[in-house]
């Protein structure tokens, strides 16, 4: 009996897997074929000063309607994007889009920046770096409209490769932002070695952030920003106590649904008139 159960179970988690395998497969070839006609969206967040309450630019943030009308998650599909390669192409798109948009910001909003996010592979390209430049010259774009944000996982491999493109894009004017910081697995020691502009407080350190003992994480990532002459930008936040906590700790800058969530271009600009 012992042995027939443990054949049972093995078959299945044989299935699970051969089945999860099928749904990613799946999942890629509906991504890819969605990306093909035009069903991925950029939606933009606004991103605030917390000096001067004002509305410094926004992240921009993929959006995946499939064809029943119903968002795919980013934290479900990037990382598909990202096993099959297609973050590439869905990058370099990511990238015009977002010139697109600053083009569009010029005529009434010009001091505004955009951050888009950045993957592992998209630096794996050795033309990464060209490419990006191109797109900011062809949109007739200034360097410093646009920002990077990447994680610290990306030192995980090939970290020479992705530091040697961080200081060429950071020299040509380019904003590089270390995203979720804290949350993944590289040492403090990269900190020194990646050129950054602004370091991002996640959402993990500032959810709880008034609660006895709760605010050390974040504290700390803010007075670690400021010796390295870092901007130091939170997001996640929700609620105006949160908003007031981050002040007394020094925080510059803030994102989060307490302001606005996430929301498609035109919605972006509409939102920009209605505060200024
Ligand atoms: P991220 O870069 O850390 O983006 C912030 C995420 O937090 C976004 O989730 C945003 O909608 C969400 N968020 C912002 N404020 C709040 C808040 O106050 N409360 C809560 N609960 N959430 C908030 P989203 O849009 O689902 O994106 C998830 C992740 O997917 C992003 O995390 C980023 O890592 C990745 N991603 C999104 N767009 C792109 C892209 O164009 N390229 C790449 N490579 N990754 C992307
Ligand atoms: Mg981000
Ligand atoms: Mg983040
Ligand atoms: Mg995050």
């Amino acid at each position: 009996i012992a042995k027939k159960n443990r054949l049972e179970h093995f078959a299945y988690y044989h299935s699970d897997i051969e089945d999860q395998m099928q749904w990613r497969l799946n999942m890629i070839r509906q991504l890819r074929n969605d990306f093909g006609n035009n069903c991925l969206e950029l939606w933009y967040q606004p991103q605030l000063s917390l000096t001067t309450g004002k509305v410094i630019g926004a992240e921009a943030l993929l959006r995946w309607r499939t064809a029943d009308g119903k968002f795919v998650s980013p934290a479900v599909f990037i990382p598909l994007a990202e096993y099959s390669g297609l973050i590439i192409e869905i990058g370099d798109w990511v990238i015009s889009q977002a010139c697109k948009q600053l083009k569009v910001l010029e005529e009434n909003f010009s001091d505004l920046s955009i951050s888009v996010n950045v993957s592992i592979p998209q630096f794996r390209q050795d033309n990464f770096v060209d490419n990006i430049i191109n797109t900011m010259t062809q949109y007739g774009i200034k360097p410093n409209k646009l920002e990077l944000e990447i994680t610290e996982n990306i030192l995980m491999d090939e970290p020479q490769i992705i530091i040697d493109a961080l200081t060429k894009l950071k020299a040509q004017g380019i904003s590089i932002a270390l995203d979720d910081f804290g949350t993944g697995f590289s040492s403090l020691s990269y900190l020194q070695k990646l050129p950054l502009n602004r370091l991002k407080v996640d959402r993990a350190f500032v959810t709880d952030i008034n609660k006895e003992g709760q605010s050390v994480i974040a504290e700390t990532i803010i007075n670690l920003g400021k010796k390295m002459q870092l901007k130091v930008i939170a997001e996640g936040i929700e609620e105006i106590e949160q908003q007031e906590r981050l002040i007394e700790l020094g925080c510059d800058e803030v994102q989060g649904f307490y302001y606005a969530k996430p929301m498609p271009a035109d919605e972006f600009i509409n939102f920009l008139h209605q505060q200024s």
